[in-house]
């Protein structure tokens, strides 16, 4: 499979009155085309940072970003990107203009773009539009506040595809939305994909939302990536005690007596000027004196899962490679 985005450790730091905040530190990935990857942390862990960074509305303070096999990280004409990556934000009232309609919201970005010839060009194309999200006609002179959330994200989404783009970031696009309309949702960009090929990011703070929607999950915790693997191995062999306890997170329709849930406990580490050593010691069970002294690297524990801990061979009862090995007869 080719690949269409491939991050390389990628930084982006800010600086705050405090010291340099580190909001994504070291990240690498890469997101084969057609694919999607979600990436899933609490509030504050990089993960929409990361998004608004591989489509350049955040300049990278370090590493590589390559599109395409194209390195698009100081890449000056960004309009141009604007055609091949979108976004679709969180909460789709707040990214909506209430002063324009349907109509005018989704035929923005045709104009300004200019790929249409002719105004009624722009009127079919915004029509076709609504049609493949599921917007019926009689919305099309209907301003934000006038339709539901359900609805107003369907617009969001028919102004990422109105210029028909190869990638997009969906910045949490579900979770201003009730859990009926969360579905319908989730299906229509699954739909979207089948039919069109696109490829997606997918940025969430729930597991449980992008079990069924990603090809690959990747688990970021104070800008750093913890876990990272097929999505049916996470779930299967979860092997950081941070992914371990968002999976504990995911409400259950029945309760179940015999369920072990890892409570979290202990303050969040700060991302300004962070020391030296796992940022998630201070909240693991697990911690032990190297965690506060080495920050543990992205390594492969199982085939194509990636983990960073120092102690999740110990904890899964993983095996290293080398002690895998027959000892030779002496
Ligand atoms: Fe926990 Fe240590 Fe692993 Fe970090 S490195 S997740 S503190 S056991």
């Amino acid at each position: 499979m080719e690949k269409l985005i491939e991050v390389r450790d990628l930084k982006k730091y800010f600086k705050t009155p405090h010291g340099m905040l580190h909001a994504v530190d070291g990240v690498s990935f890469s997101i084969e085309k057609g694919h999607t990857l979600g990436v899933v942390g609490e509030s504050g862990c990089g993960k929409s940072t990361l998004g608004r960074l591989i489509i350049r509305l955040l300049d990278a303070t370090d590493g590589t970003i390559l599109f395409n096999g194209e390195d698009i990280t100081r890449i000056k004409q960004v309009k141009k990107l604007r055609r091949q990556m979108q976004i679709i934000f969180q909460d789709p009232y707040a990214s909506l203009n209430p002063r324009m309609s349907v109509r005018e919201t989704i035929a923005e970005p045709l104009t300004i773009h200019g790929v249409c010839r002719s105004h009624k060009e722009v009127e079919d194309r915004v029509a076709q539009l609504m049609e493949t999200v599921g917007l019926a006609e009689r919305f099309a002179d209907s301003y934000p506040h006038e339709l539901d959330g359900g609805r107003r994200q369907r617009i969001g989404i028919a102004r990422a595809l109105a210029l028909e783009p190869e990638f997009i970031v969906c910045d949490e696009p579900v979770s201003a939305l009730d859990v009926s309309i969360q579905a319908q949702i989730l299906n229509l960009m699954q739909d979207l994909q089948e039919q069109k090929g696109y490829t997606y990011m997918f940025i969430t703070h729930d597991l449980s939302v992008v079990k069924h929607i990603s090809n690959d999950i990747m688990v970021m915790y104070l800008g750093m990536v913890v876990e990272k693997s097929e999505t049916d191995e996470l779930f299967e062999n979860t092997l950081h005690p941070y992914t371990k306890a968002l999976l504990a997170a995911i409400p259950e329709p029945e309760i179940r007596r015999d369920r072990k849930r890892t409570l979290l406990t202990g303050e969040i580490t700060s991302p300004v000027d962070p020391a030296p050593g796992c940022r998630f010691a201070a909240r693991c069970p697990y911690a032990k004196e190297q965690c506060w002294k080495e920050t543990p690297a992205l390594e492969e524990m199982l085939p194509k899962h990636f983990v960073a801990c120092h102690f999740a061979r110990e904890i899964n009862g993983i095996m290293k490679e080398t002690e895998n090995e027959e000892k030779p007869a002496i």
